[in-house]
């Protein structure tokens, strides 16, 4: 798929923009703090209807301005899809073909991002946290019920851990509401977990097969799911999952009642990576980690492609001076040509002799963008 134009108004530090892009490659060039990473940030949220930087949406509103608006015409092979997304402190309105939408899972999945900043080179390095978020923000994108069942688990372990507190404060006392809150949770959970499985066995299909070709075939990368219950993870049915999961809440309770927490379940689980058998987190060099991040990013392109048949639209956010100079190259063969890029750069000698399309290069100045002649 593509973006073929973007609208935004009062967004960040933009008044007001228009820019298309028949080109694959587009380049935005500019010195620090001029609005490169502001306009990909827009991409991102056409798309997810959230910002990859702040959950706070205030911040994205153009400080002298109560609204934000950011239209944007994605061309697929069904046809093209106008998409519209206006943020205010009355929350988010999203549009679909100019009609209103109000279900988050009606609206994600109409444009497929891929966005890659310096800090997911710590993927493998960084928190279990930022390694969730990761699979959650790539799975909902092509499994929108994933999305749904997420909120929902989310919703119902807010509850549960809430209700935990207050029979902790003997405030109540009553553990059949406790039993019902931990049924809800093993039915939302198990199917979070079911559908995390498959796309980490899909994912690291992928992933491996870019691990290699950048070893020079020296590397295999095995993607791991540390579940937080014991799983017996082969071939495992979605009832079985749920059976599982459930059995374990049961049978820690003592400990969750003690600790008026819920410490088992999706919200605690996390991926491992492993590179020719031995953990790359605890036991890899710092270039074999950066390999396994640029490989599992990678994947998601072609894993996007398997799975929806379009080829999601990649944003490289200061990555280029990121990589050294044959990761960088791996990174253009991926793309070019396929892929429609968007890229921000405040200098091109990252990208001198390593093009092999031509791409369209905007110069970003203080809110302005001026496409070169
Ligand atoms: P770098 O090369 O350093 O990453 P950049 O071009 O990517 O720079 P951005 O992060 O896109 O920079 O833009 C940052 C600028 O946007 C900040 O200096 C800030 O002044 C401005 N800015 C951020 N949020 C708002 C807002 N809500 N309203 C107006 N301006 C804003
Ligand atoms: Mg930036």
């Amino acid at each position: 798929m593509r973006l073929n134009e973007i609208e935004v108004q009062h967004y960040r530090n933009y008044d007001g923009l228009t820019l298309d892009f028949p080109k694959t490659l587009n380049i935005f060039l500019g010195e620090n703090a001029q609005g490169k990473t502001n306009l990909l940030e827009s991409i991102y949220v056409l798309a997810m209807t959230r910002s990859h930087r702040t959950s706070n949406e205030k911040e994205l509103v153009h400080w002298d301005s109560d609204s934000a608006r950011i239209r944007g015409v994605i061309e697929k092979k069904t046809g093209t899809v106008p998409l519209e997304i206006i943020i205010s402190n009355k929350g988010r309105k999203t549009k679909v073909n100019h009609i209103e939408q109000k279900r988050l899972s009606s609206y994600i999945g109409q444009l497929n991002v891929i966005l890659f900043a310096p800090e997911d080179l710590s993927l493998v390095k960084g928190s279990p946290q930022l390694r969730r978020k990761f699979i959650d923000m790539e799975l909902g994108q092509v499994n929108p019920i994933y999305l749904y069942d997420l909120v929902q688990y989310q919703s119902v372990l807010k509850q549960r851990n809430q209700y935990l507190k207050q029979l902790a404060e003997k405030k109540q006392s009553d553990l059949v509401y406790l039993d019902i809150l931990t049924e809800q949770l093993a039915e939302f959970g198990g199917k979070v977990l079911f559908a995390r499985l498959e796309f980490i066995k899909k994912l690291e299909h992928w992933a491996n097969l870019l691990h290699k070709k950048i070893s020079h075939e020296k590397e295999e990368l095995a993607i791991d799911y540390f579940s937080s219950i014991p799983l017996d993870k082969e071939n495992i049915s979605l009832e079985e999952i749920q059976k599982q999961l459930l059995q374990s809440l049961l049978d820690n309770r003592k400990r969750e009642l003690f600790k008026a927490n819920t410490f088992l379940g999706p919200h605690r689980d996390d991926l491992i990576f492993n590179v020719n058998g031995q953990n790359v987190q605890t036991y890899g060099s710092q270039g074999q980690q950066r390999t396994t991040a640029l490989s599992v990013k990678l994947a998601e392109i072609d894993l996007m492609y398997s799975e929806t048949g379009e080829y999601p639209v990649l944003l490289l956010d200061d990555v280029m001076s990121e990589l050294d100079n044959e990761r960088q190259l791996h990174l253009l063969e991926t793309i070019e040509g396929k892929v429609q890029t968007f890229l921000t750069t405040t200098s091109l000698d990252h990208l001198n002799n390593k093009l092999t399309v031509e791409p369209d290069i905007f110069y970003v100045h203080q809110g302005e963008i001026e496409r070169e002649a």
